[in-house]
């Protein structure tokens, strides 16, 4: 299979978009704009390595919007993009890829169908571009706009990224070009004689420039929430004691239960709904019971970081509903400071939050009183395939 790296291109200064973040790092729906086209590149098996071209100013930017991913070391732009592009081409050349991708950290929305055509279109191709149809009348006009004439559109093309080239092709033109002003690497391309090849982009492959297009962009991944259950279930054994915590309430009770942490089952539950729904294992994946760390520990900790788990991946709790199962204590007295106790460790609000009790009619384990159980489900919206917009 050929070797295939993407360079992003994000070393512009970023500035044409108010406020103090360059707005490759803005966030949209919680993850910066440039992290979008990593995550795509990276998600695919046809890309095996992924570069970006910074602004040396915007290095903490960078290291923030990254953490944890791996890529080959960014490297610093020049003072025009074609300069960035031409280091970033030079830069690369010790991996010796066959294939390279360039593209604009600007355009987040790249899917996993493009990369294939794009890569399958080099078998036949040195260069090939993403490109829509111009379907809006062009004319000409003079300095004051007044028309001049009315262009055909009939063979005119947008074009966008990302732009695929064979590697030693499109490094060559690069370096031939230096010095002259060309606005895309297509048109070096062309500038060294290349035959550029066009296949349909997507109107989802749209710049993000101006603030109608953050605007635009923040519409286009609201739409592309997925919801999701998920479901918990959780048992505690009594033991001699004093209270109870269930839910993030400690309730006066004869006994207490056996447990690890504090043993609130009503928590554990709806923790382990809430990593259910995301597809993210269970607590005792992220909270092993072996670990000495977590003895003794308040639940409630598990559950902020479930909830951190769901944030992390842009995702949002919609609802949350449990159901605790004993013939003792008596909830209904404290159902409301419980929905009020889980509210206020997820930051939700109260509607969102359901606590119901039942008894088991004093059959099996609950109904001889040896324990407490619990079971939740909980639905949240996530953002389809790690925010990747499908087409
Ligand atoms: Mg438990």
């Amino acid at each position: 299979m050929a070797k295939t790296i993407a360079l992003i291109v994000a070393a512009g200064s970023g500035s044409r978009v108010g406020g103090d973040v360059p707005k490759q790092y803005r966030l949209l729906q919680g993850k910066p704009l440039l992290r979008y086209s990593i995550d795509a590149l990276l998600s695919s098996d046809l890309i095996d390595q992924v570069r970006v071209v910074i602004n040396p100013d915007h290095r903490s930017h960078y290291e923030a919007a990254t953490t944890g991913l791996t890529l080959l070391p960014p490297i610093s732009g020049g003072a025009e993009r074609q300069d960035s592009v031409r280091s970033g081409l030079e830069a690369i050349a010790e991996e010796d890829p066959d294939l390279v991708f360039i593209h604009d950290a600007a355009r987040p929305f790249l899917t996993g169908r493009l990369i294939a055509e794009l890569i399958g279109t080099l078998e036949k191709h040195a260069a090939v571009i993403p490109a829509l149809h111009v379907a809006d009348t062009l004319k000409r006009a003079t300095a004051v706009q007044i028309v001049t004439d009315t262009v055909d559109r009939a063979n005119l093309y947008r074009v966008q990224t990302p732009q695929a080239f064979r590697y030693r092709e499109i490094l060559s033109a690069h370096r031939q070009a230096a010095g002259k002003a060309l606005t895309d690497d297509a048109a070096v391309a062309e500038a060294a004689g290349i035959d550029v090849k066009l296949i349909k982009g997507s109107e989802n492959l749209f710049k993000v420039t101006e603030e109608v297009d953050f605007d635009r962009a923040e519409a286009l991944l609201a739409q592309n929430q997925a919801i999701r259950v998920g479901t918990g279930f959780d048992v505690h054994r009594f033991e001699d004691g004093t209270s109870v915590t269930l839910c993030g309430v400690e309730i006066p009770h004869n006994q207490s239960l056996k447990g690890h942490s504090d043993a609130d089952v009503g928590l554990h539950a709806i923790t382990d709904a809430l990593y259910g729904a995301t597809g993210g294992g269970d607590i005792g994946e992220h909270f092993p019971p072996s670990d000495p760390q977590w003895r003794g520990v308040a639940s409630e900790v598990f559950l902020r970081h479930a909830g951190d788990f769901i944030a992390d991946r842009g995702g949002k709790i919609l609802n949350i509903d449990v159901t605790l199962i004993c013939e003792s204590p008596k909830i209904t007295p404290h159902k409301q400071d419980m929905v009020r106790r889980i509210a206020e460790i997820l930051e939700l609000p109260l509607s969102s939050v359901n606590v119901k009790a039942t008894t088991t009619e004093g059959l099996g384990f609950t109904g001889r009183r040896e324990g407490i159980a619990a079971q939740a489900t909980a639905s949240i919206s996530m953002p389809n395939e790690n925010g990747v917009i499908n087409d």
